[in-house]
């Protein structure tokens, strides 16, 4: 065999190999894979910690899980760094800190000094992202600062069982400029709040359930009044997002989008700068 022939060979079998090893990374599912494409990053553009609770309700652990896969995934084109806990205890305020956003899924800070820490990051330039029952909260939670936090009273009612829902958003925020005027969000338990939080001028409402979907629930019904499920609280570098029950909450397009702008905008607002313009 002539040697250019031998090499071509060569090259052939290593393409070859190369392409299987990929596909055998890629098959494997982002949950079991610590070694995520941000850790080769020389200089990943920014942290996020998201934090979770494993023993919090069956259907809000379901969204838990299928959110950390949905967000360890965009972090394979950007190159930031997600590290998950289900924890707040091991983070004070000078380790908080260090990341541009906090990602709340179903869980909130919880003892005394996580709630101190939290506190203070979010007075101080800090970011968040909370979904569903991270912002839960009644009579016997005790902590007002929350409630200023998030802009509204504490919980009020919500639908049961978890629906799908038309949604109209408010066009006029980056977060929702190209999203269409109304979409049908997928099925979940809607909380609604009262004073709402459209009651409060700091609040920028973004996307509210439409009020043609009243009756809404049929075990909980909620018959009446605004009812608003993403918004900022424009004294804070803060979204919520009422989303967050069960296992369909990423399989609308529509949605996600919300999801991947939502963490853009609020990171893209980090006082040290805007990450995605390095
Ligand atoms: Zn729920």
């Amino acid at each position: 065999m002539k040697t250019h022939l031998r090499i071509r060979l060569l090259l052939a079998v290593l393409t070859c190999l190369s392409y299987s090893l990929v596909e055998a990374k890629a098959s494997r599912p982002a949950e079991e894979n610590d070694e995520y494409a941000a850790n080769y990053a020389s200089q990943p553009r920014f942290r996020a910690l998201l934090h979770y609770e494993p023993g919090a309700e069956e259907a809000h652990v379901q969204f838990d899980k299928q959110a950390i896969n949905f967000f360890r995934r965009l972090t394979y084109g950007d190159g930031w760094t997600l590290d998950v806990t289900t924890s707040l205890a091991d983070y004070p305020y000078e380790r908080l800190k260090d990341y541009s956003v906090v990602i709340s899924l179903n869980a909130m800070p919880g003892g005394k000094s996580q709630r101190e820490a939290f506190e203070k990051y979010m007075e101080n330039g800090g970011g968040w992202m909370g979904f569903h029952a991270s912002a839960y909260n009644d009579r016997n939670t005790n902590w007002p600062w929350f409630n200023r936090f998030l802009g509204c009273g504490p919980f009020y009612c919500n639908n049961w069982p978890p629906q799908p829902a038309l949604v109209e958003c408010n066009q006029e925020h980056p977060v929702t400029v190209s999203l269409p005027q109304s979409f049908v969000a997928p099925a979940s338990e809607f909380y609604q709040w009262k004073p709402s939080p459209n009651e409060n001028p700091d609040v920028e409402v973004l996307l509210s359930i439409s009020q043609k979907m009243y009756p809404f629930g049929l075990k909980d019904v909620v018959k009446w009044g605004d009812f608003p499920i993403v918004w900022t609280n424009t004294k804070y570098r803060m979204l919520y997002l009422n989303m967050g029950h069960g296992d369909e909450a990423f399989i609308d397009a529509t949605q996600n989008l919300l999801f991947v702008n939502a963490l853009r905008w609020v990171v893209s607002q980090d006082p040290h700068g805007d990450p995605f313009q390095k």
